[in-house]
């Protein structure tokens, strides 16, 4: 027996290597943090989130709830039921002029799964995978979960956060395996220009790397400019980007828990295999609600993009007068990111704190200006704070009071 060995009262539950080399999702955090407050009775602003503030379309729930009567309730097909299927079929079709096949899709349970599963699919270990700064925050641990080294490529606000070519090129090896995009991007609201996307789409060809294509917020974009991908403008491309896109965002959807993949047909193909091994299909019910997002009316979809212009108007006529702030003007999503490090070194009025950086200045504005932000360094980037305008005019104005305040009586 063990137990003289083992002293009972210091005893841990052993976790794999795995997990305990995971980070919790930051942004989370600073949610759950607002969130308690907020319990307590505490004004919150909350801009932390990341999720549309609209209600799902009642022509969309309509369609889950007819699913629940006919009795849909079952398990559908690993990767996604047809009429699904054939939706994002055609919008793919209607939004990038690229034609895929059945075998080319798979539906997951939220966009997260999809990348999770597409990702486990394609990266050994050692593989190396390109991620500009700032980054999503689930990017570096599902690449690294699936054994794969994230090498970070830095962006700048002063060009808009654009890729330079030259910059992929220095850290390409033979172990690069794909970059990761994600236009318009989470949490800098930029969006690629035509020719950045053609550039970096061509290299993947001429090198043989994947493009992982996040095109979760493609409807949301203020130039009035279509959907772009790696694959609508360099067709000799497609066969190396992996589309990620999903209901949550478009459609005001994020607890229903739809996302694709399209791709070549081998790579979903093995994402599928993935996928039948860990979750099996996405519910029966939200696939027959993404399925009337997708193919339904969309003019939903043009009044939550016409609530977050004016949004990201409002905010970019008041941001630029506070001192020392700087914030490039988003082009898509729904997020600000305006650079906070001349603020950096200054002390706090109560307790004479130093603001150090992105994090101690997120806590600062959750305690005394009581808003709720991301700090950049969950991104990758300290210098920043992610503000979503998820959220409606009237808390943005109040956000927008409470900021000027918190940030004149630093010292
Ligand atoms: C929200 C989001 C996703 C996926 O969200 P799901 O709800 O899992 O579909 C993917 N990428 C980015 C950048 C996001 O912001």
């Amino acid at each position: 027996m063990h137990s003289s060995m083992n002293n009972q009262a210091n005893w841990q539950p052993p976790l794999s290597e795995r997990v305990r080399n995971l980070k919790p999702s930051p942004t989370l955090a600073i949610d759950a943090k607002a969130k308690a407050l907020k319990a307590q009775g505490a004004d919150i602003i909350n801009l932390s989130v990341g999720e549309p503030d609209f209600d799902t379309p009642d022509h969309i729930k309509e369609a889950a709830i007819k699913a629940i009567k006919d009795g849909f309730t079952k398990y559908t097909a690993v990767g996604g039921i047809p009429d699904l299927k054939k939706a994002i079929i055609e919008k793919m079709e209607r939004d990038y002029g690229l034609t895929y096949s059945e075998n080319a899709v798979m539906v997951s349970t939220g966009g997260k799964l999809a990348l999770y599963n597409c990702m486990q699919a394609i990266i050994d270990p050692g593989d190396e995978v390109i991620l500009p700064v700032p980054y999503w925050v689930s990017y570096p641990p599902m690449v690294e979960l699936a054994g794969g080294v994230v090498r970070y490529l830095q962006t700048e606000p002063s060009n808009g956060f654009a890729i330079e070519p030259a910059a992929i090129a220095e850290l390409l090896t033979s172990r690069t395996k794909a970059i990761i995009l994600n236009s318009p991007s989470n949490p800098t609201g930029s969006v690629y220009s035509s020719e950045n996307l053609k550039d970096i789409a061509e290299l993947a060809v001429k090198h043989g790397f994947y493009v992982i294509s996040d095109d979760i917020y493609d409807a949301i974009r203020f130039d009035g400019k279509g959907c772009e991908n790696a694959a609508s403008l360099f067709p000799e491309a497609k066969d190396r980007t992996l589309v990620i896109n999903g209901v949550s965002k478009t459609y005001a959807m994020t607890g229903w828990r739809i996302g694709y993949l399209a791709g070549p047909e081998a790579v979903v193909k093995a994402a599928t295999k993935i996928q039948s091994q860990n979750t099996s299909n996405p519910t029966s019910i939200a696939q027959k609600a993404a399925a009337a997002a997708i193919a339904g009316p969309q003019d939903c979809v043009r009044n939550m993009l016409k609530a977050f212009a004016e949004r990201k108007d409002y905010l970019m006529q008041e941001l630029p007068s506070i001192p020392a702030l700087s914030c490039v003007e988003p082009k898509g999503a729904f997020y600000v990111f305006p650079d906070f490090s001349a603020y950096y070194g200054k002390k706090t009025p109560n307790n004479g704190r130093e603001i150090d950086g992105s994090l101690a200045m997120a806590d600062y504005l959750l305690d005394e200006a009581r808003i709720a932000a991301v700090p950049g360094i969950a991104f990758g980037d300290d210098r920043f704070i992610r503000f979503s305008y998820a959220a409606s005019l009237d808390t943005l104005k109040e956000g927008v009071k409470r900021l000027k305040k918190a940030l004149a009586a630093l010292s």
